[in-house]
């Protein structure tokens, strides 16, 4: 019998999350009338989401010649070669037509003077399968994009009566024996009931796991809880040791400034005033991608060259762009700089630092969204029943290193991909599975014990232990030595879970017991990504190791996947190196992706 009384709900599909994946994925099933819930543990517009500040890629050429192969070569390359070709070109090939989606469903988005969709240049993008000038492809709004875009999405999803449970935590999947996703268990944060959610499709669209890290541009919410009821379904995640640094968090207070900011002329400077990233990537600059800039700002620092009494940050420069640019297109983030570090970014420069902003890694998905659970003979064999969407998927498009303004049209791309998939698989005229009890019960339990945890160790140390270790030993440098203590630390901090303390025993509003459940999804989170990027010796992307400098396509172009069930289990699988359904409708020149050294 469960542990407690709860009440069953039945749907032919269910959203778990209500970010821009999420909102994107519950509109595209309530529109096509499938009986649809979204179940969210914040409310909708808070999802980390709303702060997505610099904008979303789409090749529309409203500011000079563009077209979606040159935005799949960026994507590929941004990738360092990982990512999946399928996946990126339906990325590319889709995305204006997701953006003009947006813009009829009311996305206020900023225009340029003969009203056209207002576009500004990002780090990577570029022309001419990278051979010409930066690009101007990110569609913003000011720098408020993701704000304009969450609450646009949920408006439209209530249009369509998508029904919403919201402040409901999501505790573990429900999953028949033979391997079938059958729904959710969750607890309503606000009144204390248990609830029990049937389906014939379950989309994950939980967001990213940046709070494992101590310093991060995300929001507390983002715990990895997707990819935490993933592994303990016994499901691998895919390519966990890619976490991206994004170069400019302020300093101290790890709030993101937008990339947008060097998109709109902001230049970053050392202790000397040197423009130093003219050094390191001559064509591109301060428009270098993520990774490259983060790892050129972390090597002024450990040369010396470092701002600050401690030598420990850079300078971000914005005061020679015109204050009414300023106001115009970035009044959030001279917002943010002047209550975050006390600064006037029409005087001063922003003192920065790389901070954990992204996870390229996550629950492996093919381009339709769909769950994989490889195995030796079938690498894409699908989860019945399973979709995951958003920065909680890999599908794989940023491979090991995303591009700036790719994950905002991630999200409504595979979201929307992910709805019209679900549409041809559920069969509506059919009645819901019969749920399997016992992984009903097993979800109760596993609460029911948190709940009453009696350990010596409170849910705020042991996070903080975790926290600290990662942003020590999987940070933007890593080496042999680093990662092996990684390894080492954490498998020790997850095995202390075992002597959790939970104070408050009630069910309402308890917060102490909703951390302790975000800690046991954050840790498996945490120690798929030490382990896989203990194995991987090469760098690539946001993976640079310094024992082993170069990237080694011969042995390494693959995704790790890791099972996380006590110790991790790590296993490979081929990246998709052929076109969109294998035969290249879209005529892209093969010769220009194959891989090549990776330089701005
Ligand atoms: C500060 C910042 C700025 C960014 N700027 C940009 C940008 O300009 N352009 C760009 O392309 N990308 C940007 N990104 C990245 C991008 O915004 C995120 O990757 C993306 O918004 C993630 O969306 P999502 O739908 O996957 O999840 P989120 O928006 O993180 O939402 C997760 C949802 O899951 C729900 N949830 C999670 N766990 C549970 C659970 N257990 N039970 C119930 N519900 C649950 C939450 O309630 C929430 O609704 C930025 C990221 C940050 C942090």
């Amino acid at each position: 019998m469960a542990a407690y009384d709860y009440t069953t709900h039945t749907y032919d599909a269910i959203v778990v999350g209500a970010g821009g994946s999420g909102l994107r994925a519950t509109l595209g099933l309530a529109e096509q009338g499938l009986r649809t819930a979204c179940i969210t543990k914040v409310f909708p517009t808070r999802s980390h989401t709303v702060a997505a500040q610099g904008g979303i890629a789409a090749s529309l050429g409203n500011m000079g010649p563009d077209n979606w192969q040159w935005h799949m070569y960026d994507t590929v390359k941004g990738s360092d070669w990982l990512g999946d070709t399928d996946a990126m070109e339906y990325l590319a090939r889709e995305a204006p037509k997701a953006v003009y989606e947006l813009e009829h469903y009311g996305v206020p988005f900023s225009r340029t003077e003969d009203g056209k969709i207002y576009q500004r240049p990002f780090g990577g993008h570029t022309t001419q399968f990278g051979e010409g000038p930066p690009v101007q492809r990110t569609c913003a709004a000011a720098d408020r994009t993701g704000h304009a875009i969450l609450h646009t999405l949920y408006g439209q999803s209530l249009k369509h009566h998508a029904e919403f449970h919201i402040e409901y935590f999501a505790i573990d999947l429900i999953m028949s024996d033979d391997g079938v996703c059958q729904g959710v268990v969750a607890w309503s944060l606000e009144d204390g009931t248990m609830h029990v959610f049937n389906a014939k499709m379950t989309v994950l669209a939980t967001g990213g796991y940046g709070r494992a890290y101590f310093s991060a541009t995300s929001a507390h919410t983002c715990t990895g809880d997707g990819g935490g009821m993933v592994a303990r379904a016994g499901l691998p995640l895919q390519d966990m040791e890619f976490v991206q640094f994004h170069p400019t968090g302020i300093y101290g207070a790890g709030c993101l400034i937008t990339e947008g900011a060097r998109g709109e002329g902001g230049y970053l400077t050392n202790s000397e005033g040197e423009r130093f990233m003219e050094r390191y990537a001559p064509t591109y600059k301060d428009l270098a991608s993520r990774d490259v800039v983060s790892r050129c700002m972390t090597l002024e620092i450990r040369e010396g060259r470092g701002v600050g009494k401690n030598g420990d940050h850079i300078h971000l420069n914005l005061n020679h762009l015109p204050k009414e640019a300023l106001a115009e297109r970035l009044p959030g983030i001279s917002e943010s700089a002047r209550i975050f570090a006390g600064v006037d970014v029409t005087k001063e420069p922003i003192p920065v630092l790389p901070t954990v902003h992204y996870n390229m890694g996550g629950i492996p998905t093919n381009y339709w969204g769909e769950v994989l659970n490889p195995t030796e003979d079938d690498p894409d064999r699908i989860v019945p029943g399973l979709m995951a969407v958003g920065e909680a998927g890999c599908a794989s498009v940023h491979g090991a290193n995303r591009l700036g303004s790719n994950s905002l049209i991630d999200l409504v791309v595979f979201g929307r991909a992910a709805a019209i998939k679900a549409g041809e698989v559920v069969d509506r005229g059919s009645s819901n599975p019969t749920l399997n009890q016992a992984s009903v019960d097993g979800a109760f339990d596993r609460f029911d014990t948190l709940r009453h945890a009696k350990g010596t160790l409170s849910t705020a140390e042991l996070r903080l232990e975790m926290q600290k270790t990662m942003q020590a030993d999987a940070a933007v440098f890593r080496t042999d030595k680093t990662l092996a203590e990684g390894v080492e630390k954490m498998t020790a901090i997850a095995g202390k879970m075992d002597d959790i303390r939970v104070t408050d025993r009630s069910l309402i509003w308890n917060s102490d017991l909703m951390e302790t459940l975000e800690l046991t999804n954050l840790m498996p989170n945490a120690l798929a990504t030490v382990v896989s990027a203990e194995a991987r010796k090469e760098s690539r992307g946001a993976h640079a190791q310094e024992d082993h400098p170069d990237r080694d396509d011969e042995n390494w172009r693959k995704h790790t996947l890791a099972w996380v069930n006590g110790g991790v289990t790590l296993d490979y699988r081929p990246v998709h190196l052929n076109p969109l359904l294998g035969h290249n409708e879209g005529g892209i020149d093969l010769d220009k992706i194959k891989p090549k050294a990776r330089v701005y």
